[in-house]
């Protein structure tokens, strides 16, 4: 057939492949096909599943063949972030530390989606542990973003976005422990959502910072994302932070967003993430089209107005000691022993200088100085005013989150505070990379819900607008954002048809 297979979004796919009309193996040859194509100017993946995805695809086609119905997701291909651990599939959390490494078992989530009968393409690139906002980090190479080829596809889930944006998977998981879903969704024009901690398994997901990680859908429009969203979602007694509670309708609340009816909402504009007095560091034409889009929800209904929340002026140094501390815990399990590579083996070094070589090759720097910052903001004499200090600011966010929700439904911001940056540009400044996270921080480090979802370009490169919302309450957000993107939509049909009038 004639239909570009790479172009079409999860709802289209699902519609042919279950009418029969396409086979699992032509949709799963054809993005094998673009990812051959153009992954190496791209750099989304770092192990692709070939032959693999294609015996996965044709086991679907056999089952419909014999008459099963294998459920409406079976042979929509999908692409995994590679910090999600796949079994037999090799995982690197993108890096060396962990390079060659085969995991003995399928993460929750993977387990989920291969059960429905998604088909693996292939693992995507990454900051390093996903630290990082840009995936320059990556011990392996640097992603590119499919709008602008010199410019990073934001991070740390850059592979994930750019392989979505670029249509090199039809929709993909990230994580996100500070922003790595939501920001480089911004970045690269996609809807990606950062669901409740504790709503999604992290078993098997290899932690970075775990009272903060989660992982979520990434994909090119709001119901693709609450699709794969409830088919990942629910509760694992596996991961002891998951929560036993039924996940929302989130189709449904995409569904019924897209009838673009917002009357009864009450939007607040969150005061600190880019409005008055807090503008230092933000883009114009990010302002313009958050602001543009803010007047979309009023005219769709919603009640919008201002919300202050003050603590999240604090939020960045507060998760710059949170999860490097964290990380510190995490990361100590990297030793050469059990994972990975060993270095210095060879007899005429004791374990603690192999434990040590090891670890001084196997990590990147951006690892190396969040294991130092975590180390000593966690040793004694300094843990209550770091780390203690840190957690308390974390208990005023949420307060603020909890103030501002008993007077408005869901709070809105932009997702990130410039457009996708030249690769190269912050990687001499550590600080200037973490400022990317302003906007995205809050929520992770109150656990509650955020979306970002497309709302314009600005010098040619698309803004993300940020929906956040109670804990558990992610519908919230679907609905929101599905709003925003079918009144976007509209407008741009009347835009067409507009100049097709005119020509
Ligand atoms: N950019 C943030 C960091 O480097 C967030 C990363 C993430 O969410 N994984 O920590």
């Amino acid at each position: 057939m004639s239909t570009d297979l790479t172009r079409l979004d999860v709802s289209a796919l699902t519609g042919l492949l279950t009418s029969g009309e396409v086979s699992a193996v032509e949709v799963t040859r054809a993005q094998l096909d673009r990812i051959a194509s153009d992954d190496a100017r791209l750099g989304a993946y770092l192990h692709v599943e070939g032959e693999a995805a294609l015996t996965a695809a044709a086991a679907v086609d056999r089952a419909r063949a014999g008459g099963a119905e294998p459920g409406p997701l079976a042979g929509v291909p999908i692409a995994l972030k590679d910090v999600i651990v796949t079994e037999g599939v090799p995982t690197t959390s993108g890096s060396r530390i962990l390079e060659g490494w085969r995991p003995p078992y399928d993460a929750t989530v993977a387990a989920r989606l291969k059960s429905a009968g998604t088909v693996l393409l292939g693992k995507t690139n990454m900051d390093e542990f996903a630290m990082g906002s840009s995936t320059e980090n990556s011990a392996f190479r640097p992603t590119r973003n499919p709008w602008d080829a010199d410019r990073v596809p934001g991070g740390s889930s850059g592979g994930s976005s750019a392989a979505v944006a670029g249509h090199l998977a039809p929709w993909a998981i990230g994580t996100d422990t500070g922003g790595s879903i939501r920001q480089p969704a911004a970045l690269t024009g996609l809807v990606g959502h950062k669901p409740t901690y504790g709503s999604v398994s992290r078993y098997g997901l290899i932690a970075f910072s775990s009272s903060l990680d989660q992982a979520g859908p990434m994909a090119r429009t709001v119901l693709d994302a609450a699709v794969l969203h409830e088919a990942i979602g629910g509760y694992d007694p596996r991961d002891s932070t998951s929560i036993d509670a039924p996940v929302p309708g989130l189709v449904a609340a995409a569904r019924d967003g897209a009838r673009g009816d917002l009357a009864g909402l009450t939007v607040g504009v969150v005061t600190e993430l880019g409005g008055d007095g807090h503008r230092d560091g933000y883009d114009d034409g990010v302002l313009a089209r958050f602001a543009e889009a803010v007047a979309v929800l009023t005219d769709l209904g919603a009640d919008v107005r201002p919300v202050s929340c003050p603590s999240f002026d604090l939020a960045l140094p507060a998760y710059y000691l949170i999860a490097p501390s964290e990380a510190s815990s995490n990361l100590a399990r990297f030793d050469g022993v059990r994972f990975g590579i060993r270095v210095g083996d060879d007899g005429t070094h004791d374990l603690d200088e192999v434990m040590a070589l090891t670890r001084e090759q196997g990590f990147g720097p951006e690892v190396k100085r969040r294991i130092i910052l975590g180390t000593y903001a966690l040793s004694s004499g300094y843990y209550e005013a770091y780390y203690g200090q840190a957690q308390k600011v974390r208990t005023l966010i949420t307060r603020d989150f909890t103030a501002a929700y008993a007077g408005v439904d869901v709070l809105v911001s932009p997702t990130s505070p410039t457009v996708a940056w030249p690769i190269g540009a912050r990687v001499e400044d550590p600080i200037a990379m973490y400022a990317a996270d302003l906007c995205t921080l809050p929520a992770s480090l109150a656990g509650v819900p955020a979306i970002s979802v497309p709302c314009g370009l600005s010098e040619g490169l698309p803004v993300g607008l940020q929906v956040m919302a109670p804990g558990l309450a992610d519908d919230r957000c679907y609905r929101v954002a599905a709003a925003l993107e079918a009144a976007q939509d509209a407008a741009r049909g009347h835009r067409l048809l507009d100049e097709l009038v005119a020509a």
